[in-house]
């Protein structure tokens, strides 16, 4: 990514066509995996706390990727949920050496 002292002056000498340009650039979300620009699934709307939130999905434009992705993503989330278990056994452990 661009450093941000380096876009903000950049800014100041263009038009606003080529400031949202770089918005959107600002916004890209690649791929983590192969560097694809990810594409917009899904988006829905949510209000929280009376002020509305738009959630968007974004996946892979290859899907044989975005697979993979998905597996390496729900490895990381069942690693999390190991460690909490730990954690969480732990104070167990440590609770009923106090009774
Ligand atoms: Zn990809």
């Amino acid at each position: 990514m661009i450093v941000g002292d380096h876009l903000e002056v950049e800014a100041k000498d263009k038009d606003e066509e080529d400031i949202n340009i770089m918005m959107q650039l600002m916004v890209s979300n690649p791929c983590v995996r192969c560097g694809k620009e990810r594409i917009t699934v899904r988006t829905y709307n949510e209000m929280v706390a009376g002020s509305l939130i738009i959630h968007s999905e974004t996946s892979c434009p290859d899907f044989e990727c975005q697979a993979v992705v998905n597996k390496k993503l729900e490895k990381e989330r069942l690693q999390r949920e190991r460690m909490v278990n730990v954690v969480q056994l732990r104070q167990n452990a440590r609770g009923k050496k106090k009774e």
